[in-house]
């Protein structure tokens, strides 16, 4: 008798499931997730009790690609002990290693590329079949996103992400995304105002529209009726009890007046908005291939804030980026504090196989690359406290998030600032009116 989990009978069947990366990766985890529990299989935290263990990966930085195969030297041992374990590598890392990880780890049994990852239930029964060494990468010939999205997998109630688009046709110098994620694929819009509607059905309030360049959405379908990402924020403002809608990212090379004004008229869209800038700096932006220059990105986001003034925007930023000089920095230090974004990610630069950017010297001393990251993000800090503060004696709605530990609930206001307000009677979802009366340094503090 064994008591190894992949051997118990298909009642008993476990998956363990560890996603990385962003957004995407997380609803395709939820995906990922449904589809395993419909098929009878429940979820464990342990990968020890697990019959499948798979990660969905990313493949943006070199410590998520690190920690994944750590995880998967951890069950080496594990599956030399119980051969009946299947284990796989599903998203980003699978597009970009293929093969390969057959090679460095051995006792993987299947490498699911980003196109295929709904089949990945499939695969599975077919390894524990018997068959061996599972391998799906490039197009697939059936959409990612079923027709009818199965919202089984989902962990929060009030908040979803909803997926409208795949891939990227941009050709930035740094980013391994089109090449594994492949071109853009959007979906048709009945099908999200289909899943959205569904979701506010089971209790949803609050939408996250995803897609890379999300702002690219419908560019891929044929000319005569395309839609846009403009259409969709009209259509989903017919769907009752839902409160808000917020996007994310968009690319500054397709902000047109078409959506600026979309934005402007919809009662939902949250006014906080990732527009990535990357720098300040035109030579660095030119050898990102980011396609604008900061002149073009003042003008984009100039079409945004003449028609929602209060509009807050966010940025991804790169900092030592091959080259980069202490006057590009300082570039990026002035563009930050031009634009005032409420809020900023800021990366080291970290040079990734694959990419164009690879080729060129990486010749910015990490030491150098930390400061300028710890320097970026104190002036944020400072252009956030400012920015927050302003906001004191306005009015908004606020959907609540959770309790606030000094009593109240908290919440973002329309243009995605903290608050917390004086409900006691609150729920996660919820919308309230309120007036912006104080600031406690960090939050807004709002009364009804
Ligand atoms: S826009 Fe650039 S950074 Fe963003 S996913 Fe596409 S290639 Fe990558």
């Amino acid at each position: 008798m064994t008591n190894s989990p992949a051997l118990q009978s298909s009642k008993a069947r476990r998956f363990h499931l560890r996603v990385f990366g962003c957004q995407m990766n997380i609803y395709d985890g939820e995906l990922i997730r449904a589809s395993f529990l419909n098929r009878g299989w429940t979820e464990t935290d342990d990968p020890e009790k697990a019959e499948a263990c798979l990660f969905h990966t990313c493949s943006v930085r070199q410590r998520a690609e690190e920690k994944v195969h750590s995880l998967l030297g951890e069950l080496r041992e594990r599956k030399r002990r119980d051969p009946g374990l299947v284990v796989g590598v599903i998203g980003c890392m699978a597009d970009r290693e293929g093969r390969e990880l057959f090679e460095r780890e051995p006792h993987v049994d299947i490498v699911c590329g980003s196109r295929h990852f709904p089949r990945i239930p499939d695969m599975v029964a077919r390894v524990l079949g018997g068959e061996e060494r599972i391998l799906a990468l490039g197009e697939s010939e059936v959409p990612v996103d079923a027709p009818v999205r199965d919202l089984g997998g989902r962990p929060s109630h009030w908040q979803a992400h909803v997926a409208v688009m795949r891939g990227c046709d941009m050709n930035c110098t740094f980013c391994v995304v089109p090449r594994v994620r492949g071109r853009v694929e959007s979906r048709p819009p009945h099908e999200i105002l289909d899943e959205v509607r569904r979701l506010v059905d089971s209790g949803t309030t609050e939408v996250h529209l995803l897609g890379q360049t999300i702002d690219a959405y419908g560019r891929d379908l044929p000319k005569e009726g395309r839609p846009s990402l403009a259409l969709l924020l009209d259509l989903l403002a017919d769907v009752e009890g839902l409160h808000r809608v917020r996007l994310i990212t968009l690319h500054p090379s397709y902000v047109d007046e078409e959506l600026a004004d979309a934005m402007a008229r919809s009662p939902q869209f949250l006014r906080f908005l990732p527009v990535p800038l990357q720098s300040g700096s035109d030579s660095v932006l030119r050898r990102m291939k980011r396609g604008y220059t900061m002149d073009l990105y003042r003008r984009r986001v100039a079409i945004l804030q003449d028609r929602m003034p209060d509009l807050e925007l966010v940025s991804d930023w790169i900092v030592g980026f091959p080259g980069e000089t202490d006057v590009d920095f300082e570039a990026s230090v002035a563009a930050l504090r031009e634009f005032k974004f409420l809020q900023s990610y800021v990366f080291q630069y970290s040079p990734r196989p694959e990419t164009v950017a690879f080729e060129l010297e990486d010749d910015v001393p990490a030491q150098l690359k930390r400061r300028r990251n710890i320097r970026l993000l104190e002036v944020q800090r400072e252009i956030a406290k400012g920015r927050t503060r302003k906001m004191v004696g306005t009015a908004s709605s606020l959907i609540l998030e959770e309790p606030a530990s000094q009593g109240g609930w908290k919440g973002r206001i329309h243009n995605g600032h903290f608050a917390i307000v004086d409900v006691e009677d609150g729920a996660p979802g919820r919308l309230v009116k309120a007036r912006m009366e104080g600031w406690n340094g960090k939050e807004l503090l709002a009364t009804r």
